[in-house]
């Protein structure tokens, strides 16, 4: 009767697998799964991706929430005549949206991981 192969990492064909990675759903064993995106195991290629994606979504919320800053600056300014509460008024709205689009776009928590097993290597002296 047929069972079902064991599932080994691509790399490490004598090592069972981990788990696939999150995007490219390699088998990875503990070793190859460098990087962890959301609890999931994730290769060293495509982990390297996600968490340069998360810099720049991380940037681009901070542009965002600058330009959101200015702009009730602005209205603030042509509606209460600069009155010393729109500065801080302004504030309070960036830092509202800021929190705002965390959470509609959610960025991943991705991190590099350090394998059991695996020794990191020293750091050069
Ligand atoms: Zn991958
Ligand atoms: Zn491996």
């Amino acid at each position: 009767m047929d069972s079902e192969p064991a599932t080994h990492c691509v790399a490490h064909p004598d090592v069972e697998a981990r788990g696939p990675c999150a995007f490219c759903f390699k088998n990875l064993c503990d070793a190859c799964a460098s990087y962890e995106h959301d609890g999931s195991p994730c290769c060293e290629r495509c982990g390297h991706i996600k968490e340069e994606e998360r810099n720049d979504l991380s940037s681009g919320l901070l542009a965002l929430v600058a330009v959101g800053y200015l702009a009730t600056l602005a209205i603030g300014v042509v509606f209460t005549n600069a009155r010393p509460i729109t500065g801080g008024l302004a504030a309070v709205v960036a830092i509202a949206l800021g929190r705002a689009m965390q959470l509609l776009v959610h960025a991943p928590t991705v991190a590099r991981r350090t394998p059991a097993g695996v020794t990191p290597t020293a750091p050069r002296t």
